[in-house]
């Protein structure tokens, strides 16, 4: 008797905590006649978007009940429903904290003459967030190498994506020395990638809800991606309540995980980053809020573009769409490429991989392998590009010391494309450019203001610059 009684009581706490973890528990597709309206009712309702099919128009949707009877009611077109439970969860052979910091330190000990792995901070629950270094003589600093950064998984559901980031690392360890691009790519430049950001979230997707996305804050969670604190919170894009799945936190940068990567990236300065999403078949680059385009979008769109272009969708046919997130789906604030744009004079993307057919944790013996091998191709654009048009050099003071805090600007001969673009420590400087003709103005306290003409090809050119002292 007794027995019974406590097997009931079981069964309801169960149900009850699996209620409370899952606010949204059915999947639903919609086909969208009037793609933008729509978009912006589905945001207006705090709905939590999993990914679109910009092909047939089509948005996975993870909603309530309430939110199903909502679209219902404003005439969306259901194309199809699934409950929580046909939704299996990821494959255990995908990766967790555990096993990434593990093949993270196989790695270093295997090469440790280019790759070296470290904790760049703790996460909220006082997990490491692990990165790797890949390049040549990796223990010696050498601040003349621009840095190239990847990173994966700021949303905890997305598990391929952690895979995408292991694969860069083991294709670029293994194929030094091997293979002459590789090679030339980790002897001039430096790799930095951090296969799994939001480790605090990828364990609740593991131990409690397999459709987690945000970081643990206090049960709730907030959606780090929309917790930078550049424009945050600032054009509606972003969920202001606690449920919300695209939640930006109480503050601009208020998320440990927000500033330890705000931290490293202060630390690196890379030239170009790309920040693995899934899902969608989509390039994403700044800004996030509609009708706001960079200042340098001549360079960071044509390369937004092409690096697309070279990413085959998972059916076959067709590649990747680039485009700003309005442009795409809706307006995002607070996310990581409008920050590393606007404030670390980065040019980011985020490649959301897959398709809706394969969805957050796609089969993993079907997709894995098929995926991070389709990825390459992107990622080794974005590292070729690093030798293509482009200014890189120092600037000096008399005794050829690098001048901090110099400020260029760079300005096209021949259309309005104007730069402005402040030096790293010690005076380096790497600034991706098309082809054309520029002139290079230069201002530093203390010293007089130079201007250079420079024309740059399809290489990276050489362009130090050496300042005199101001007179008085
Ligand atoms: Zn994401």
């Amino acid at each position: 008797m007794m027995k019974t009684i406590m097997v009931a009581l079981i069964g309801v706490c169960v149900a009850l905590n699996s209620f409370a973890a899952l606010p949204a528990n059915q999947m639903v597709r919609v086909r969208l006649g009037n793609y933008s309206l729509q978009m912006k009712q589905i945001q207006s309702q705090e709905m939590d978007l999993a990914g679109v099919n910009l092909k047939s128009k089509e948005v996975d949707l993870l909603v309530t009940p309430q939110q199903v009877d909502w679209l219902k009611a404003h005439g969306f077109n259901i194309v199809s429903l699934t409950s929580s439970r046909a939704m299996s969860g990821p494959d255990s052979r995908y990766q967790n904290p555990a096993k990434v910091e593990s093949a993270l330190k196989q790695y270093a000990a295997a090469f440790p003459t280019i790759a070296r792995v470290a904790s760049i901070g703790k996460s909220l629950e006082g997990r490491d967030i692990w990165a790797i270094r890949i390049t040549k003589d990796v223990a010696k600093e050498d601040p003349t190498k621009p840095h190239v950064f990847f990173n994966s998984m700021h949303h905890a559901r997305e598990v391929m994506t952690s895979e995408v980031g292991l694969d860069i690392v083991d294709t670029l360890l293994n194929q030094y020395g091997k293979d002459p691009q590789i090679t030339h790519w980790l002897d001039a430049y430096v790799v930095d990638v951090v296969p799994m950001f939001n480790v605090d979230g990828n364990n609740l997707v593991w131990t409690s809800d397999s459709m987690w996305r945000k970081n643990a804050r206090g049960g709730y969670g907030v959606d780090i991606n929309r917790n930078y604190p550049y424009a945050w919170n600032s054009c509606h894009g972003s969920g202001s309540s606690h449920s919300a799945q695209d939640f930006h936190g109480d503050s601009a940068g208020s998320e440990v995980e927000t500033q330890v990567m705000m931290n490293f990236v202060s630390s690196i300065r890379p030239v170009f980053s790309i920040s693995y999403h899934s899902y969608s078949e989509i390039v994403i680059y700044p800004f996030g809020c509609a009708g706001q385009h960079t200042p340098t979008k001549d360079v960071v769109e044509k390369i937004g573009k092409e690096l697309a272009s070279k990413l085959v969708s998972d059916d076959g046919h067709g590649t990747y769409t680039a485009g700003t997130a309005p442009e795409l789906l809706y307006s995002v604030d607070g996310g990581d490429i409008d920050w590393l744009y606007g404030v670390a004079q980065v040019i980011p993307y985020v490649i959301e991989v897959n398709s809706s057919s394969q969805g957050f944790q796609p089969s993993y013996s079907k997709w894995r392998d098929k995926t991070i091998t389709g990825q390459r191709a992107g990622w080794k654009y974005l590292l070729n590009r690093m030798d293509g048009s482009s200014i890189f050099g120092q600037v000096t003071n008399g005794n050829g010391l690098g001048v901090e805090a110099a400020k260029l600007h760079i300005r096209s001969t021949n259309s309005s494309f104007a730069q402005d673009y402040t030096v790293n420590p010690k005076g380096f400087f790497n600034v991706i450019l098309n082809p054309g003709q520029y002139e290079v103005s230069v201002q530093a306290a203390g010293f007089q203001a130079q201007k250079s003409l420079v024309t740059v090809g399809d290489t990276r050119v050489k362009t130090d610059l050496n300042l005199k002292t101001a007179r008085n």
